[in-house]
């Protein structure tokens, strides 16, 4: 088993437009390819992320409120 889970996570790189791997200092995570600040999510994933998020809640909350009037 290798022990460098670390170097395998990535996080995405507006100027490189892809997810890439970087360094990480206390304030920010930097590409290792250019050095420009990355994310850890690309734009359209974060949406697609908040999204998936709201409809869950919103999934969450019929539920709740489905039982509510069985019982
Ligand atoms: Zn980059």
């Amino acid at each position: 088993m290798e022990n460098d889970h670390f170097y395998n996570e990535t996080k995405y790189c507006t100027r490189c437009a892809d997810y890439v791997r970087f360094l990480r200092n206390l304030e920010a995570s930097y590409c290792v390819h250019c050095g420009s600040k990355v994310k850890l999510f690309s734009a359209k994933d974060r949406r697609s992320f908040i999204n998936g998020l709201k409809e869950d809640k919103e999934r969450r909350r019929k539920k709740a409120g489905n039982n509510k009037r069985a019982s």
